[in-house]
């Protein structure tokens, strides 16, 4: 389902045709238990895998498809399959990564790239330190995975990394989203769709996002 309009800070935030808000039940059933300080890692772990999925559900309802012909026990039909088989997930590292398995269970056949940007901490500036991208990338349905979308910084990057070596028909999805990247994201990138799982209310001085879930890495891989 698209949502035009969410709350930001009390007014209303106009999200434009591009962005799309999974708001299913059980999209925001997950995400509550991902919000809760005591989810411990496997369980994190597990919950971001299945959003991804259910969010990838929506997000390739798009995705091309051709007519083939089946014999069923009955008789011959035409019938529908993925066309091409042309599609790339890309999880910005390290969060992103969580969202990967659950993504392949829906297409099993989808090559994975890797883009790995770090946030300067004082500047919060993103720097790239690793791209690998499958070939041919510019003929790829490409879908970009972070579960946090805060400043947009390094979502903005890691697509124009992503264009530079010609990356064509990209999507991104998180998990939870910041105005603020939402606003970066879609005025840097217009044509990009981006999925959303919730949007949050805002970004704190050490741009994470409130209330969010915290360090959505460091709660995957139990590293704090
Ligand atoms: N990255 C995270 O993991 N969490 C935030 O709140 C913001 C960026």
């Amino acid at each position: 389902m698209t949502t035009d309009f969410i709350l930001e800070r009390g007014s209303i935030m106009d999200l434009g045709p591009n962005v799309t808000v999974l708001d299913h039940p059980l999209i925001q059933h997950k995400i509550s238990m991902l919000r809760d300080k005591n989810t411990g890692t496997n369980e994190f772990r597990a919950l971001v895998g299945e959003i991804a999925m259910l969010m990838g559900y929506e997000a390739l309802r798009d995705l091309p498809t051709q007519e083939v012909e089946v014999e069923t026990p009955i008789e011959k039909c035409m019938t529908s399959i993925i066309a091409g088989k042309k599609m790339a997930v890309v999880p910005i590292l390290r969060a992103g990564l969580g969202m990967v398995d659950g993504i392949l269970k829906l297409v099993p056949t989808a090559k994975v790239g890797h883009i790995g940007l770090y946030r300067d901490p004082e500047t919060h500036e993103p720097h790239e330190y690793y791209c690998k991208l499958p070939a041919p990338i510019e003929l790829r349905t490409i879908l970009v995975v972070d579960p946090m979308l805060a400043t947009g910084g390094s979502a903005s990057d890691a697509i124009k990394l992503i264009k530079q070596h010609g990356g064509r028909k990209i999507k991104f999805m998180c998990i939870i989203a910041a105005p603020e990247g939402v606003k970066k994201l879609t005025k840097d990138h217009p044509d990009v769709q981006i999925y959303v799982g919730h949007l949050d209310r805002e970004l704190n001085k050490d741009a994470y996002i409130c209330p969010g879930l915290g360090d959505a890495g460091d709660r995957i891989f139990g590293t704090k």
